[in-house]
């Protein structure tokens, strides 16, 4: 019998698919062209995770990421993405007010930023889409957004609306409905469990939870 041959370790993925780094191969070193990347899932489906890693990816061979994430009160500057699996990472803010163009700008004059990564993108306005374009067409920065595509009642974000309508390559991160089907819709449940059909886009720092639905499933708790 021969001795199995060791199987070579897996490289990491950097964005998570098998697509060079480079376009013409590691050894002329020139950048492929950056894109924008959108990530869109329902609540709960590991997308804070899979940024996470892909950070991750980038720190571990010596590249800087730079991450970005939704600030929802006054302080500025500091905040952290974190999954619901346990890992953390430090974050950048940014609120509807910034400029996220000149944002990567001032950031990319202190030193190469490798990838930026934009947590709760579907928190974005339309024009701050447009500022992360300009900036992978204008600044060759790759930029990846996760978000959330649809609302609790089944609207899009204006943030992943304009993902949607701008971004260069789009990924679904996946979770699955009670069922078993892919969930592709969220309910918002008060105190009592029972589906809210109505109320703000965002709401923050009330009782209120999410679950993952199929559309089937959504219509049903929703009566739709
Ligand atoms: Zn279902």
């Amino acid at each position: 019998m021969h001795a199995r041959s060791p199987v070579p370790p897996a490289l990491p993925p950097l964005f998570h698919t098998s697509r060079p780094l480079f376009r013409h191969g590691l050894r002329s070193m020139q950048p492929a062209m950056a894109k924008l990347y959108f990530h869109y899932s329902t609540m709960n489906a590991g997308k804070s995770t899979v940024l996470l890693q892909a950070a991750h990816n980038y720190r571990e061979r010596g590249m800087a990421p730079y991450l970005l994430t939704a600030r929802f009160d006054d302080r500025a500057g500091a905040g952290r993405i974190a999954s619901r699996i346990g890992i953390e990472a430090e974050a950048d803010t940014f609120d509807t007010r910034d400029d996220l163009f000149a944002r990567l700008e001032a950031r990319l004059a202190q030193g190469p930023v490798a990838c930026v990564f934009v947590d709760e993108a579907q928190f974005l306005t339309e024009d701050q889409v447009w500022q992360l374009a300009r900036a992978v067409d204008d600044l060759n920065v790759p930029v990846m957004c996760y978000g959330l595509r649809v609302d609790f009642q089944g609207k899009l974000f204006p943030g992943s609306a304009t993902l949607l309508a701008l971004a260069d390559e789009m990924r679904e991160v996946r979770t699955i409905c009670h069922c078993g089907k892919k969930a592709t819709m969220v309910i918002r449940q008060d105190s009592s469990g029972q589906a809210v059909t109505d109320g703000a886009q965002v709401q923050i720092g009330g009782n209120e939870t999410y679950v993952s639905l199929c559309r089937r499933h959504w219509r049903a708790a929703t009566a739709t």
